[in-house]
């Protein structure tokens, strides 16, 4: 089969890879969609890569047991390779698993953890069936698209018209602006790059401030009429972003952290009364809830996936991904 990877730096290249093999709870998946997330990063530093991607929508092709999916069936592939028997993993908290299997030790495989390949391997419980009117492309969304913004939305206390800093209009946080503004939240973008601004904007925020703007925080005083914003979600991993979000935010507020890396300095905090989360994903016992969501923000997922690539020409996505012209980019692995 065929696998991306990164072969230097913004260098990358096809290779001609084994197909997985499964056992157990494993299953293997014909790859249809494989949206891309956070590789461009490794890919513009050169670290070189035969394992890339981790967010998938296909269809399965081979089971080693009886369970929860059969062949033919079309699903959706969750993040990671969780133990699914400690209590975080029982209670569709997953995402927060400290027992990671290694799925090639436990199947045997030399390859399957790659979504920008052919074919991928999965445990069966965490392939979620697509509905029949639902399509590859946007059922995909449940992994990184939307799925840390639903998860932000099932940890954070909401309210319609409560005011909603985001920091990042990169995918994940255009996620964050398409559900909360569903939610009737009045969202703030925060970003410079003028695409991803403007798409924001479409998507059903209310303003956009440029982050190095010397007047930033007071234009979110002012638009919030209160002494910061109800909640702030930070999206994007930046240090100087977390800190933001927590200078923008009113005592008693909310403020979620999604993006990944960066320290955090808060002077005070018991003074400022916040509740801080962190999040990652969202918990599976929500499924059925998510892929009705998916279903009824079909225009908004229209928008936000705005370039599809085939895998063979993935250094051009790396490189729109660098510029951050760009929503979410699907790549197909079978092109
Ligand atoms: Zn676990
Ligand atoms: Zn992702």
């Amino acid at each position: 089969m065929k696998v991306l990877s990164i072969t230097g730096k913004r260098k990358c290249a096809l290779i001609e890879k084994p197909e997985p093999v499964i056992k157990g709870e494993f299953v293997k998946v014909k790859i249809v969609v494989a949206p891309m997330c956070t590789e461009y990063k490794d890919y513009q530093e050169g670290k070189k890569s035969e394992s890339l991607g981790h967010e998938a929508a296909g269809e399965v092709v081979e089971v080693a047991r009886d369970g929860k999916v059969k062949e033919g069936d079309r699903v959706v592939v969750m993040p990671g390779y969780p133990c699914g028997t400690c209590e975080l993993c029982k209670s569709g908290d997953y995402i927060y698993c400290e027992h990671y299997v290694d799925p090639l030790k436990v199947c045997g495989s030399q390859t399957g953890t790659a979504t920008f390949a052919q074919y991928c391997i999965k445990q069966d419980w965490l392939l979620l069936r697509i509905p029949d009117n639902m399509s590859y492309e946007h059922a995909s969304m449940a992994c990184c698209g939307l799925g840390p913004a639903f998860g932000a939305a099932k940890r954070v206390k909401v309210n319609p018209g409560d005011t909603v800093v985001v920091t990042g209009l990169g995918p994940v946080g255009l996620g964050v602006v398409i559900i909360f503004a569903k939610l009737g939240a009045s969202v703030i973008g925060i970003d410079s790059v003028s695409y991803r601004c403007k798409l924001a904007l479409k998507l059903g925020a209310r303003a956009i401030i440029n982050p190095h703007d010397p007047d930033a925080l007071k234009k979110i005083k002012d638009i919030t009429g209160k002494n910061g914003a109800d909640i702030s979600i930070e999206c994007s991993g930046v240090p100087s972003a977390r800190e933001f979000c927590i200078n923008a935010t009113r005592r008693r507020g909310q403020i979620a952290f999604i993006g990944w890396g960066g320290h955090l300095k808060v002077d005070n905090i018991a003074q400022k009364g916040f509740t801080i989360y962190g999040i990652w994903h969202w918990p599976l016992n929500y499924a059925e809830e998510f892929m009705k969501l998916i279903s009824e923000l079909s225009s908004e997922i229209d928008m936000l996936i705005t370039h599809r690539f085939p895998m063979s020409k993935a250094k051009e996505a790396f490189e729109l991904q660098i510029k951050g012209e760009c929503g979410k980019i699907l790549l197909d692995p079978w092109r």
